[in-house]
Order: structure tokens, then C-alpha cells, then sequence
């Protein structure tokens, strides 16, 4: 799941639109964001696996940021700072948590066993990963219902729908750079690997915040 998890960030916008979007976009992906860190760390470690069907992701310790345990805490910490540091409501940080916990849900849909329930415990995942092809459907089908959701709440709210027309774009086009590159062998540096993802994450939470703006008329609602 790469794409996918954006779907989660887009309908909680739709959704709890209090919430800037940079934050879900960047909540989705939190777990990820440290994966990406700890990964170029030498904490977490991945390899490649050109045997494995679909994609070739081996990764085989990450229970710092894909334990179950680890997946809750992250969430309660990015609602509890979010909320005093970007002056929140409620609901709209504990919409930031729970985009945060997405990632997990949507990660064990797809990853192979390899998200970890307790710290050393049992490793859980559906594997849908196994079957590129209907799991690449379902990532896009999702971003898809979510993104149509999300723009028809912008056009409720009378914003303009090409930027949130140009994001799906930009998403569409990191998810097809990114199954075009995921199928090559060897292994890949840690640190290299973690850094470029990091780029992505970080180049779509900027574009996130880009598309975000844009004006509201007077007297479309109370929500900032
Ligand atoms: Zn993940």
C-alpha cells in the first residue's frame, strides 16, 4: 500500500475539513515518515526479494514504527500535538490520530506477515500484496471514491476543484513511478532507499499544503 493510504487522508478532509491538509496527508504516512527515518538510521531494516510475488519488499523489522503497539502510540501523539500546536478543535486532532492509525489498518490489508501485534510477538498481514493486480485496483479505487468526496466538499464549500484535480494527478503519477521502480532487483542502500522515500512523503505533504489554500466566499461555513 503506497497510494492507498492517501484515500484515508482525502476523506478525512472531506470529512473534519478544520484539519489542514498537509496534516492528513502527512498523518497517512507518519508511520511510514519514521520508517523512512529509522530506516536510513540502520534501526529498521528492509531488503529486496525479486522472488516475491508482487512487491519485492522484504521488511523484516520495523517494530518501531509497524508494531501494533508502535501504531497506537504514534496516532495518540500526532492527535495530542496536533491539537495544542496547531490550535484544533477536538474532533479535528483526533481526526489526525485516527488518519495516523489508517496507515496500519491499510498496511495489514496488504503487507505480508510482517507488522508485528506486541513487541518480539506474532507478525500479522493479509498479503494482498501477493496479487498486484487487484491490489493496485483497490489502492486507486480508493483514492478515487475519497478524491471525489474531498473535491465535492471543496465545491461545497466554494473552492475551486482543478487543485484538488491536480493532486489526484500528482498521486496517480507517484503511484506509477514508484510500481515502475519497485520491481528492480539487488539490494538497495538503506540509507538510499529511506531517503527518497522520505522525498516522496514530503514532496506530496508540500503539495498538499499548496493545493490546501484558496479562498472561501463569506458565509461558507464556520470551519477554517
Ligand atoms: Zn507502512
Amino acid at each position: 500500500m503506497f497510494v492507498g493510504h492517501y484515500a484515508a487522508a482525502l476523506a478525512a478532509k472531506a470529512a473534519e475539513p478544520r484539519a489542514p491538509l498537509w496534516t492528513y496527508v502527512a498523518g497517512c504516512q507518519l508511520l511510514d515518515i519514521g520508517w523512512s527515518g529509522l530506516l536510513m538510521g540502520g534501526v529498521e531494516k528492509m531488503r529486496i526479494d525479486p522472488a516475491l510475488p508482487g512487491s519485492p519488499l522484504d521488511l523484516y523489522y520495523m517494530p518501531f514504527t509497524h508494531s501494533l503497539p508502535a501504531a497506537v502510540l504514534w496516532s495518540v501523539a500526532a492527535a495530542l500535538l496536533a491539537k495544542p500546536m496547531l490550535k484544533l478543535p477536538w474532533s479535528a486532532a483526533l481526526m489526525i490520530g485516527a488518519v495516523v492509525f489508517s496507515h496500519w489498518l491499510a498496511d495489514f490489508l496488504v503487507h505480508r506477515p510482517d507488522l508485528e501485534l506486541f513487541p518480539h510477538g506474532a507478525k500479522v498481514g493479509l498479503g494482498l500484496w501477493n496479487f498486484p493486480l487487484p491490489e493496485m485496483a483497490l489502492e486507486m479505487g480508493l483514492v478515487a471514491i475519497a478524491g471525489a468526496a474531498w473535491t465535492a466538499r471543496r465545491k461545497a464549500r466554494g473552492q475551486a476543484a482543478w487543485p484538488a484535480v491536480a493532486f489526484l494527478t500528482l498521486l496517480t503519477a507517484v503511484q506509477i513511478l514508484s510500481s515502475s521502480l519497485g520491481g528492480s532487483s539487488g539490494s538497495p542502500d538503506p540509507f538510499l532507499t529511506g531517503a527518497l522515500a522520505l522525498g516522496v512523503y514530503l514532496l506530496v505533504a508540500l503539495a498538499a499544503a499548496f493545493v490546501d489554500g484558496g479562498r472561501r466566499p463569506a458565509g461558507a461555513g464556520a470551519s477554517a
